[in-house]
């Protein structure tokens, strides 16, 4: 393994400073994990605190007073919320339906990929026609499964927090660029504002990216038999399931009943991580899911131990 380096200075050499001499602008660890990720999706790898923040740097850094981001509606809650608190600072949001054309006049198309948690995926190529720069979200797909930059995007994102540090045990995000001035104008941003990863969360993603591919194979599996079986039973009335990565959501008259009934698969928020977790989202996001939508992020436990923990809950 890379060394986990958390140093905040180095000396200089001879007089003269070296690619580290300060942990806000750069540091070894951040250096190869940016690497590994860049390699994964084709581009140029930034790491932030968290995926939040992550957001929060590339929109600040890219976007000036008074201009629009079209986001793609039915995504993650937070995005639309963090875009509501910029609000303060001139920049404006608005919903779009992603499995169609962005909006004109908008200065920044921000898709989801798949969105969390209506499990939708874009149009690229209707993203890729408008003249505005495109993010894509890319945190439930995860390289495995999409390589936004060869659609044709500007970015990508990653809460690095799911499946990419994949244990629950590392909050942290990540910008992607296609472009390496694109790079260089973000990474420069980052710097001056401090936004930047720590060395230990950037050394537990190095060692989570070892396993992206057999756990992301292994979830997706189970994910789609779990998909199979809910669509099948009689107290579930909508199954979304993009068949593939281990995200889903599904419609129950009674979530809070599911909720507290089950006992192999915790009852916690988030997604991403090598235990199962289920919730229901309503408890967040009010009428902007349906009442009874239950999202279920699959591990790696046994796919009949899940579906059997899931049956008599249901
Ligand atoms: N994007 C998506 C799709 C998410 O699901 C989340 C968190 O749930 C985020 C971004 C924000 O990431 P973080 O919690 O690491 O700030």
């Amino acid at each position: 393994m890379e060394p986990l380096d958390r140093s905040t200075i180095w000396p200089y050499r001879e007089g003269e400073p070296g690619d580290f001499y300060y942990q806000r602008y750069a540091h070894p660890t951040g250096v190869a994990a940016e690497r590994a990720l860049g390699e994964l999706e084709g581009g140029e790898a930034l790491l932030f605190p968290s995926g939040s923040g992550a957001i929060t740097a590339l929109v600040l850094g890219l976007l000036e007073p008074g201009q629009t981001i079209a986001l793609a509606g039915g995504g993650y809650y937070g995005t639309a919320l963090l875009f509501e608190e910029l609000a303060r600072w001139g920049i404006r949001h608005e919903e779009f339906d992603q499995t169609g054309p962005p909006p004109d006049g908008v200065d920044l198309v921000w898709l989801e990929a798949p969105s969390n948690p209506f499990l939708t995926m874009p149009d690229f190529e209707a993203a890729a026609r408008h003249p505005a720069r495109v993010v894509v979200d890319s945190t439930a797909a995860t390289p495995v499964y999409l390589r936004p930059l060869e659609h044709d995007a500007d970015f990508v994102l990653h809460s690095a927090t799911k499946y990419l540090g994949g244990h629950s045990d590392v909050l942290l995000g990540a910008v992607v660029c296609g472009a390496a001035e694109d790079a260089e104008r973000l990474g420069a941003f980052r710097g001056r504002t401090g936004i930047v990863a720590a060395p230990d969360p950037c050394w537990l993603l190095l060692r989570s990216l070892k396993t992206l591919r057999v756990r992301m194979e292994r979830i997706t599996a189970t994910a789609q038999e779990l998909a199979e079986r809910l669509r099948g039973h009689p107290a579930v009335s909508e199954v979304r399931y993009p068949g593939f990565s281990g995200l889903l959501s599904f419609d129950v008259d009674d979530p809070h009943k599911v909720e507290t009934s089950l006992g192999r698969i915790e009852n916690a928020t988030s997604l991403g991580g090598i235990e199962s977790v289920l919730e229901s989202r309503a408890r967040w996001e009010g009428d902007r899911v349906p009442p009874g939508l239950l999202r279920l992020s699959v591990g790696l436990e046994d796919a009949d131990e899940l579906w059997a923990d899931l049956e008599q809950a249901l």
